[in-house]
């Protein structure tokens, strides 16, 4: 099955799908969207109202604020792909639960093999706890790290920038790290493995406080 094919497929059993409790609530359930063979991936946590409305990920003012991040540093949102660790919106855009990021893993599994992409850009921390579970989001926001060959970058989520203007700064600057770590990635592929990984000696951290991440859709 080719990369267009397996994203199709993905798409099809999210629309449907029922392995969480989060299928009850949605109005449209969010795969995700962008080019089959993008190079970046942005990950960001779930759907939230306006997503949720449209079934299409990252259109309400977090979105917008992306798009703008984008352009600064010369992109288009369709020039990435663009998704979510959980494709059903949670209730009051609460966190997700450890049982539906469970649940949801295996489509997102699926669409970065498929992808295949060089370089991952985490947005928040639950997408970040993905690759970097160890690690906390105000110590290595911006900083492009290799995970299983693979170039992670974790970033804040937009909302949550959009919603305290000091982070907002933050994420404009590490924005505009991108071009270089995406140079990176092209330059040296899938070769490296765990370069600069967190340090997995640590007891796992509780999520940061960010419950106003998602707060703006
Ligand atoms: S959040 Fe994921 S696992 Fe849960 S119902 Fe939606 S698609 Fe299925």
């Amino acid at each position: 099955m080719n990369t267009m094919d397996t994203l199709a497929e993905v798409a099809a059993q999210v629309k449907v799908c029922e392995k969480c409790a989060l299928h009850f609530s949605r109005k449209n359930a969010v795969p995700g969207e962008g080019p089959a063979d993008s190079e970046i991936m942005f990950i960001g946590e779930g759907p939230g109202f306006y997503e949720n409305e449209q079934g299409r990920p990252f259109v309400g003012q977090a979105g917008k604020f992306l798009e703008e991040l984008l352009a600064e540093v010369n992109l288009k949102r369709e020039q990435v792909f663009i998704t979510n660790v959980v494709k059903c919106r949670p209730p009051g855009n609460r966190d997700p639960l450890p049982e539906e990021l469970t649940a949801c893993n295996g489509y997102l599994e699926r669409q970065i093999e498929a992808i295949d992409p060089c370089i991952i850009v985490t947005l928040g921390r639950y997408s970040m706890a993905k690759f970097m579970p160890f690690a906390r989001i105000s110590e290595v926001h911006g900083r492009a790290t290799w995970v299983n060959g693979r170039l992670i970058v974790p970033m804040y989520h937009p909302a949550a920038a959009l919603h305290q203007p000091s982070l907002k700064t933050t994420v404009v600057q590490d924005f505009k790290k991108l071009p270089a770590a995406i140079e990176q990635a092209r330059k040296d592929g899938h070769k490296k493995a765990d370069q600069e990984a967190p340090d997995t000696r640590q007891e796992p951290k509780p999520p940061e406080d960010t419950s106003q991440q998602l707060s703006l859709f």
